[in-house]
């Protein structure tokens, strides 16, 4: 049986892993030169950048599943402590334990003990609300009275980078998600997974190789799938007519109209929004500090990733809109302001250079109202399957998200051909 896969993202590689280990003949085919989609990297001068730091915890269970499949999951480092700092520099560590929860020096003890009762009401409503997908996370933690510090210095930081979205767009249902499974599930889970190699690294050709029955052709365009007799017969693209079995689109919300506009009726794209994020890059002629990372309270800038020595440093601004429009040289700017606040070697260190990355289209902005238009794997051609972030994955826009999506397409191809295979693995 031949499947073509369309788009080179994480969708549209572990769908591709996924059927191609199971003896099925397929093809990819991405219009970059390149694989990754939005997880990549690339050559900025003499230096090979991710186009923005990516992190996983271990509830990414899809995601570290893939990642075995190209075996690469040595790749990625785990830690068990986030760091905390305040403007000044005060640093608190949070790890899974009551004792270290308690020590936080950036929170009072009552907004401790608010946190404490959010988060009880969390698992307690997790299964049992039926509005979570039409409030914002900003509605259920004023309904829940949290201290407008707590919301701030807690929940904001961890939910808007782990969500893509403020506190006051984002759908309750997902900032809960991301505390029960997290936090509140096996007690690994949270554990913070930083690839320890450039992106583009973690799919490179020799994976693939290992896998045996996949074909990447990188460089080739999807200009129209080609409809007849309610299925897909062919695929027009860069490299002439091509055809297979079963088609999987992963490309992202806004090409799929382009491509397949027979979907237009049932899916509407209309509904969907972009949330932006910006990275910006910084190289120091010495050390500005030794943590690995760190969260980065009260400021615009969210994190801090020490990428090499302490010199290289990322910094990463989620749900960006307020830098959208903000000129790179006072990004720049801005992103050492605050970083000296933080971190007082900044002021005697020299900037090297400096790369900004605005991904205007980062992920999908995962609003309330929005979880009943993602479409599933399965659309009315009989042998289109679709998968991509922004399918319903049961997860925001994510790497584990566009994994699930992949495994779910893959499924739904598998059951399709008469021989069902399970690929999602369930947290
Ligand atoms: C700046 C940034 C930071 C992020 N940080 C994190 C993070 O820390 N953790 C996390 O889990 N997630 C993060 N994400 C989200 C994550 O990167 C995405 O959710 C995920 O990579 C999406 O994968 P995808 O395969 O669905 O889509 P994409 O990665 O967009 O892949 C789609 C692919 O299809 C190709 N394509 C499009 N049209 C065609 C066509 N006509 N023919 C052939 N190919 C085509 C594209 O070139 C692309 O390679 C971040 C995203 C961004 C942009």
């Amino acid at each position: 049986m031949e499947v073509i896969v369309i788009g080179g993202g994480l969708a549209g590689l572990s769908a591709a892993a996924a059927l191609g280990g199971e003896g099925y003949q397929v093809r990819l085919l991405e219009s970059r030169p390149f694989l990754g989609g939005r997880a990549t990297s690339y050559q900025a001068g003499p230096e090979t950048i991710d186009n923005c730091q990516h992190v996983l915890m271990r509830c990414c269970v899809n995601l570290l599943d893939f990642y075995g499949r190209l075996g690469v999951t040595r790749d990625i480092v785990f830690y068990r402590e986030f760091f905390f700092l305040e403007p000044g520099g005060r640093t608190s560590v949070m790890h899974r334990s009551l004792g270290s929860f308690l020590g936080l020096r950036f929170l009072s003890l009552s907004e401790k003990l608010g946190i404490a009762r959010g988060l009880l009401a969390i698992r307690r409503e997790y299964s049992t609300r039926q509005d979570l997908d039409r409030i914002t996370m900003r509605q259920w933690l004023e309904e829940k009275h949290q201290p407008a510090r707590a919301i701030d210095r807690f929940w904001r930081q961890v939910l808007v980078s782990a969500v893509n979205e403020d506190l006051e767009r984002m759908a309750a249902r997902h900032g809960f998600q991301v505390f029960q499974v997290a936090f509140l599930s096996n007690p690994d889970f949270y554990h913070m997974g930083v690839p320890s190699v450039p992106l583009a690294r973690l799919y490179s050709t020799d994976a693939w190789r290992e896998l045996g029955n996949v074909q990447i052709l990188p460089r080739t365009s999807v200009q129209r799938i080609v409809v007849e007799n309610g299925g897909v017969r062919a695929l027009a693209t860069s490299g002439g007519e091509l055809t297979a079995d079963f088609y999987i689109s992963a490309v992202p919300f806004e090409r799929v109209a382009t491509i397949s506009p027979e979907l237009a009726g049932e899916i509407d794209i209309a509904a969907f929004e972009h949330s932006p994020i910006t990275g910006v890059h910084l190289w120091f002629d010495r050390p500005i500090t030794d943590l690995p990372h760190a969260t980065l309270l009260d400021r615009t800038i969210q994190w801090m990733f020490n990428k090499s020595q302490g010199r290289y440093i990322e910094l990463v601004v989620s749900a960006s809109r307020s830098l959208v429009e903000t000129r790179r040289e006072e990004v720049i700017e801005l992103a050492l302001r605050e970083l000296a606040e933080f971190f007082p070697a900044v002021k005697q260190a020299k900037l090297e250079k400096a790369h900004v990355v605005k991904e205007v289209r980062a992920t999908f902005s995962a609003k309330p109202g929005l979880e009943e238009h993602r479409p599933v794997s399965r659309t009315s051609l009989r042998n289109l399957f679709l998968a991509g972030d922004w399918t319903r994955s049961g997860w925001p826009a994510t790497m584990e998200g566009a994994v699930r999506s992949g495994y779910l397409a893959a499924e739904a191809v598998t059951a399709e051909a008469g021989n069902p295979r399970p690929f999602l693995r369930a947290v």
